[in-house]
């Protein structure tokens, strides 16, 4: 009897933890928004063709880095999107030469190994006076 107190309130005591950590991890994750909006997927490249297809795999392999981008498509005015990675959340992409282009450097820059500093410069050399 005494055993299954003990072993009771140890299983208590572990709920009591894990709930904690996972409390603590949400209020972090909701803490850093840059993480939180990593975290959102894209749609699966699979779903198109061509460049479309390939400019959804890049953001589909490096969201982290789409994430540090402006799109100059005016998406962020007309859709509320906060960054190039939010172009490829939905299909709002797969009609715009603007995201398609961006997502393609920035996967072949980031390929090639340029800091995202340098991807964003060359991106607003590109793109930010319209196409
Ligand atoms: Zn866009």
């Amino acid at each position: 009897m005494r055993k299954l107190i003990i072993a009771g309130s140890l299983v208590i005591i572990v709920a009591v933890v894990a709930y904690a950590a996972v409390t603590r991890l949400q209020a972090k994750s909701a803490g850093d928004s840059s993480s939180q909006d990593v975290a959102r997927a894209t749609l699966d490249p699979a779903l198109f063709q061509g460049k479309v297809h390939d400019a959804y795999l890049a953001a589909a392999r490096y969201p982290a880095v789409l994430v540090q981008l402006h799109c100059y498509c005016g998406c962020d005015k007309v859709e509320g999107h906060r960054s190039l990675l939010d172009c490829y959340r939905d299909r709002h992409a797969t009609t715009c030469p603007v995201c398609i282009g961006e997502a393609l450097l920035a996967a072949k820059m980031t390929g090639d190994g340029a800091p995202v500093e340098q991807i964003r410069d060359a991106i607003r050399t590109r793109y930010a006076h319209g196409e």
